[in-house]
Formats: C-alpha cells, sequence, structure tokens
C-alpha cells in the first residue's frame, strides 16, 4: 500500500485504547505495518485493525517485557521506524492525600515506560541504520499545571527532558524526538476523571467540562483523536531531522507558548 508511512515499522504503546489507538489507525491508513503495545487488549485490537497490526502484549514498565516486545517486533516485521510512547494513566488526588505507591506507579508508566520504549528501539535503529523517528505522548501538562494531578504534571514535563536529551544523542543515529502536547480529548481516561475531578472539588460534572478543562480554550472545544493523530503522522512522516527536540502543544489554544 502506498502512502506516508509506507515501508516503516512503527510501535505504538498504549495502543489497544483511545489516543493510542486513533494514531495505530492512522499509521495503517498511511501505509505503516503497526505493533500495537499494551498491558490489556493488544491481540484483540490488533485483530481488529487488520493484517498489517501486530499485537504485541506488553508493560511497559518491565524491562523483560519490553525488550522481548520490541524484539518480537522486529522479527515479525524486520525492524522498527517510528516509536510513539503513549502508555498511560491518571490518577486524581489531592497532594496531601497521595499514596507513594501511587506517585511511583504514575511516574513508572509515564517515565520508566518512555525510558525503557526508548531504549530498546534506540538500540535497534542504531542497528538498522536508517534513522527513525520518536514521539512522546506529553500534555498541555507537559508545560501548565493543573491541582490534583501532581505526578501526571510531573512525569508530563519530565517527558520535555528526555525528548531533548534523545533529541541530541539520536542525532548521529539519525533519530529524531518530538513531543505531542494534547488538551483534553474524550478517551476513557478522561471521562473516568470527570466525577473523580467533580468529587474532589465540590462541583458538578458539567461544570468540571466548562470550568476545568476547557475554560482556558480558545472556543470549548476538546481536542480530537483525529487532530492528536493527525500530528502523530506529521512527526512520523517529516522528511529530515530539522524536527527535533520539539513540543507542539495541541490544545485548542489552552496553552500558547
Ligand atoms: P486510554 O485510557 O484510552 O488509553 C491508555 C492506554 O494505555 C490503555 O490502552 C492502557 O491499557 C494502556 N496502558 C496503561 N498502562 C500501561 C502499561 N503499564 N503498559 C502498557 N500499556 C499501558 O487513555 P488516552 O487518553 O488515550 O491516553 C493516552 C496517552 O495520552 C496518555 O499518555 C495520556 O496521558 C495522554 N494524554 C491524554 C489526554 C486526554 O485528554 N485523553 C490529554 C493529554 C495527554
Amino acid at each position: 500500500m502506498s502512502g506516508k508511512l509506507s515501508g516503516k515499522v512503527a510501535i505504538v504503546t498504549g495502543a489497544a485504547s483511545g489516543i493510542g489507538r486513533a494514531i495505530a489507525e492512522r499509521y495503517l491508513q498511511e501505509g505503516a505495518r503497526v505493533a500495537i503495545a499494551d498491558v490489556r487488549g493488544a491481540a484483540e485490537a490488533a485483530q481488529a485493525l487488520g493484517p498489517s497490526a501486530l499485537g504485541v502484549t506488553m508493560d511497559v514498565t518491565d524491562e523483560r517485557q519490553v525488550d522481548a516486545g520490541v524484539a518480537q517486533v522486529v522479527s515479525s516485521f524486520g525492524g522498527v521506524d517510528v516509536l510513539v510512547s503513549n502508555a498511560g494513566v491518571q490518577i486524581i488526588s489531592p497532594l496531601v492525600d497521595l499514596s507513594l505507591a501511587d506517585w511511583k506507579k504514575m511516574l513508572a508508566i509515564h517515565l520508566d515506560g518512555a525510558f525503557l520504549t526508548t531504549r530498546a528501539c534506540l538500540r535497534q535503529m542504531a542497528a538498522q541504520k536508517r534513522g527513525g523517528s520518536i514521539i512522546y505522548m506529553g500534555s498541555a501538562h507537559s508545560k501548565e499545571a493543573s491541582p490534583l494531578k501532581a505526578p501526571y504534571v510531573t512525569a508530563k514535563h519530565g517527558l520535555i527532558g528526555l525528548c531533548k536529551t534523545v533529541a541530541k544523542e539520536g542525532a548521529a543515529l539519525g533519530v529524531r524526538a518530538n513531543v505531542i502536547c494534547p488538551g483534553f480529548v474524550r478517551t476513557p481516561l478522561v471521562e473516568k476523571q470527570i466525577p473523580e475531578q467533580a468529587r474532589d472539588l465540590g462541583i458538578s460534572e458539567a461544570e468540571v467540562i466548562k470550568n476545568v478543562m476547557l475554560k482556558n480554550t480558545v472556543d470549548g472545544e476538546f481536542t480530537t483523536l483525529q487532530d492528536v493523530a493527525e500530528v502523530a503522522l506529521f512527526f512520523a512522516g517529516f522528511p529530515s531531522n530539522a524536527l527535533t527536540g520539539q513540543s507542539v502543544v495541541v490544545s485548542h489554544g489552552w496553552f500558547m507558548q
């Protein structure tokens, strides 16, 4: 199949649901072969997405599973050209009530996961000698803070530092690294936190949407799965390494750089 990613192999973590799945679908439309890497639902999602999708069950916090998963992709598809480090969760809690276990869990999924998948893919990209693109799923919370989200905001800011370092270390290998920073997108991760924020802030769910999530957008609109997938395609398909070490906020103007 011809397309902007024809001949490319991508690994998308957290691709059984939400944003990751939308990115996987967009990449498949553009001719890539895509590994659907997820801790749950990977095989089912890959089956639904067709023969160019490969389900890889992987907990991104587990070093052995990540290395084995990337090796599985390489043996099935012959290499890796694009990594989208996207797997993530959200825990809503005032900092004073947050357990150390929940803090560590959040940092592990978002930061250990990004490190482990980057390391495995970068090693493979170095061996292949055909460059590559590494994309991190940041957030408007990579740039801005909100109450009740201390570990999420911390981790998402951290991804910017990881990206810039990978951009510098990857340059000699022709590997670029960039971050996508979406505003609120209606995925299971967001649907779950609407009642949780309503409870913790003592307001209605409608007020959470209007006065918390979309308050600072220019038009009161949610960002869509398609919006984020389009930016992910842009980063994956960019024809040179001029575009590296950057972060793009796609949030209806919630955060302006
Ligand atoms: P989602 O819940 O729909 O999907 C997240 C996926 O990650 C799930 O399939 C889940 O199984 C997987 N996952 C969780 N822990 C994992 C682990 N340890 N190993 C492997 N996979 C794991 O959520 P989403 O909204 O699509 O979120 C995807 C990414 O986008 C996250 O990093 C999130 O922080 C980020 N993000 C989301 C929004 C939003 O508004 N939805 C905004 C900005 C950034």
